[in-house]
């Protein structure tokens, strides 16, 4: 089995039977998980890149089985940032250091992509990179976004099994989501995507075709993160997700995708204290701080008792600098541009 690791530290490839067998085997979890520190401070360094997130809406119209903001969530309060609010968020967050922006949303046209688009060319009269996360759009859409300036796209496939996917999404269809994935590769984008680990019904041959599947579609950021039980959603009386298999999926997703921006997420902050902290030490060398006014960020609760860091905006640099220098890591203020997707287009 440790042989099997050496061999994906070298080569970045495993097959779906090698990487079920890892993920089956609680025995080796701390050799796979010095391998895939090796490989993220050979290939990706020891900086670990910061991006300002910024939820600026909760309004959504799918209704994933396990999100806290679904449609049919009756009892969340509906907020959309306004054109001018949103534009001064980033500018707090730029003003502090940042020069990623992160602009996160549920699903919907609250705001519109026209409006995006004109806060997007606001925001991006500053050097900093967009970030989006806002779901699924039309290639026009998507189009229309990177032409304003939009330099990333995040979009989990959450799962690669089919069958899952359509139970625990009414109403949403697999192949569009790969479909949009694809349009958002095709245009250019920097193009994120990543999974849930513990959701109801999913086997460890399903996470291993998760991995497979980030490395299928050459992912230049790729967001893991264990499933939290939301108590206002269909799954409130499922298990959360473990945060050793999280980490060892993330892991595997490392040594097959070396030059890859991965971030060690919130959830795994969420799930277990210093649960980031274990992340950049298997793989991850991304951090999101969360910069959306605390008044909003309450009312965008994906899962309970999302963590926050707790400290200013301003402090968020030095802050997260102390808690990090012992494992040797810098914090690096930089665009942070994913390598797996410079190399591609140099
Ligand atoms: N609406 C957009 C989308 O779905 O792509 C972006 C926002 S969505 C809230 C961001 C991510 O939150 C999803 O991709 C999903 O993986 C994660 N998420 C939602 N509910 C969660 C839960 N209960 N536990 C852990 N992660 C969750
Ligand atoms: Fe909406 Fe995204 Fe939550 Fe699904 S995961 S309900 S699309 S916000």
């Amino acid at each position: 089995m440790n042989n099997l690791i050496l061999k994906a530290e070298k080569t970045h490839s495993l097959n779906k039977e090698e990487i079920t067998s890892i993920l089956s085997n609680n025995n080796i979890d701390n050799v796979l998980f010095s391998s895939a520190d090796r490989v993220r401070q050979k290939y990706v360094g020891n900086e670990i890149y910061l991006r300002a997130l910024i939820e600026f809406s909760n309004i959504c119209q799918n209704n994933c089985l396990y999100c806290g903001l679904r449609a049919q969530n009756s009892q969340i309060q509906r907020y959309a940032l306004t054109e001018e609010k949103l534009i001064s968020t980033a500018q707090i967050a730029i003003d502090a250091g940042f020069k990623t922006i992160v602009l996160q949303s549920g699903e919907s046209s609250a705001i519109s992509t026209k409006t995006l688009c004109k806060i997007i060319k606001k925001i991006k009269q500053n050097d900093i990179a967009i970030t989006l996360s806002i779901g699924e759009k039309e290639y026009n859409e998507y189009k229309d976004l990177k032409n304003a300036g939009a330099d990333r796209f995040l979009l989990r496939i959450e799962t690669s099994d089919k069958n899952l996917y359509k139970k625990l999404h009414p109403n949403m269809d697999f192949d569009n989501r790969i479909r949009c994935l694809k349009n958002i590769k095709e245009l250019g984008y920097e193009t994120g995507t990543g999974c849930l680990v513990g959701l109801p019904g999913q086997s460890i041959g399903s996470l291993a075709d998760d991995i497979l599947f980030f490395k299928s579609i050459d992912a230049d950021m790729i967001g893991i993160g264990p499933f939290i039980p939301h108590p206002q959603t269909p799954l409130c009386t499922e298990s959360k997700g473990s945060l050793i298999t999280a980490l060892k999926v993330m892991a595997l997703t490392r040594l097959l995708l070396p030059f890859s921006n991965i971030p060690a997420t919130t959830a795994m902050e969420t799930i277990e204290a210093q649960g980031q902290l274990k992340a950049l030490q298997c793989g991850a060398n991304v951090i999101m701080p969360n910069v959306t006014d605390e008044v909003y960020r309450n009312k965008y609760e994906i899962y309970p008792n999302k963590s926050a860091c707790g400290t200013t905006i301003n402090n968020f640099k030095k802050i997260l600098a102390c808690k990090y220098a012992p494992t040797g890591r810098t914090i690096k203020m930089s665009k942070g541009n994913s390598l797996n997707y410079t190399k591609k287009h140099r």
